[in-house]
């Protein structure tokens, strides 16, 4: 029978592109989205792939939405926790708001799917839970206090439940992209993307979302339970950890 997985943020950009991969690999993919109806429904159109609108920040509505999943396509077997926003400032300017929805929807998210995700894959003896943090996370980024520290989170939970996992059948990776040409990078001043970004990535290019969604499709399988606890880096170079 074919696996279930959900993907949060899976109607666009990095998302999108590992919700197309899992499906074309023979997947039944929930794509999961937060406020853009539109973007999900051409989405869902284009693909075929079932979207589930819910907030990723509200435990309650994650439960509800992984149960809804599960009522509908059967029970879960991979979790991709990308989705994830910005909130720039420099730290002198940064408010109490934009600290709170960065660390909500990009760190406290991991806790409140893949919690409820997390007892019937204990009991399958089978899970796959693939975390996308961000090379910010690992080196920090100035105007990014906010999403380097909910970034450098979601690796510390990945290495963590990783240990709880392990004799359970259920593999925690954790996938650091470098910047990527979605619509969170195209947003990006031109002049700073071409002289102060470009420059500083030693294969020269943005990479592309289907460059991280071939490592979340092998993180997925079979072939990859041996990797546990770790943290891919895919950033053309430009940060080794
Ligand atoms: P996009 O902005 O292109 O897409 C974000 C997706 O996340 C959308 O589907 C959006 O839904 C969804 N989303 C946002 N907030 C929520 C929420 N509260 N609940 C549910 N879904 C939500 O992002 P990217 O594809 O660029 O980034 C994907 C992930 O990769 C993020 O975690 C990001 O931090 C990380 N990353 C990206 C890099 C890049 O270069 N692009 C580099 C490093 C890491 P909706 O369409 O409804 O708004």
């Amino acid at each position: 029978m074919s696996r279930v997985a959900i993907v949060t943020g899976g109607t666009r950009g990095i998302g999108a592109a590992v919700s197309k991969a899992l499906k074309d690999a023979g997947y039944t993919v929930a794509a999961n989205y937060a406020g853009n109806d539109a973007a999900a429904e051409a989405f869902r159109e284009e693909t075929g792939i079932a979207v589930y609108k819910w907030d990723v920040s509200s435990y309650e509505a994650c439960a509800e939405g992984i149960a809804k999943v599960e009522a509908d396509l059967g029970p879960l077997r991979v979790l991709v926790n990308n989705a994830g926003i910005t909130r720039d400032a420099m730290f002198h300017k940064m408010t109490p708001e934009q600290w709170s929805a960065v660390i909500n929807t990009n760190l406290n998210s991991l806790f409140n799917m893949t919690r409820p995700a997390w007892d019937g894959m204990r009991e399958r003896k089978f899970g796959r839970v693939i975390n996308i943090s961000s090379i910010n996370g690992q080196k920090g980024q100035a105007g990014q206090v906010n999403y380097s520290s909910a970034k450098a989170g979601d690796i510390g939970f990945t290495k963590a439940l990783a240990q709880e996992g392990a004799r359970v059948g259920i593999t925690v990776n954790a996938i650091c992209p470098g910047y990527i040409g979605t619509e969170m990078v195209r947003a990006i001043d031109e002049k700073v993307l071409n002289e102060r970004i470009l420059p500083q990535i030693p294969v020269g290019r943005l990479g592309e979302p289907e460059e991280i969604a071939r490592t979340v499709l092998f993180l997925a399988s079979d072939e990859a339970g041996f990797i546990t606890g770790s943290t891919l880096s895919i950033n053309g170079g430009q940060h080794f950890a």
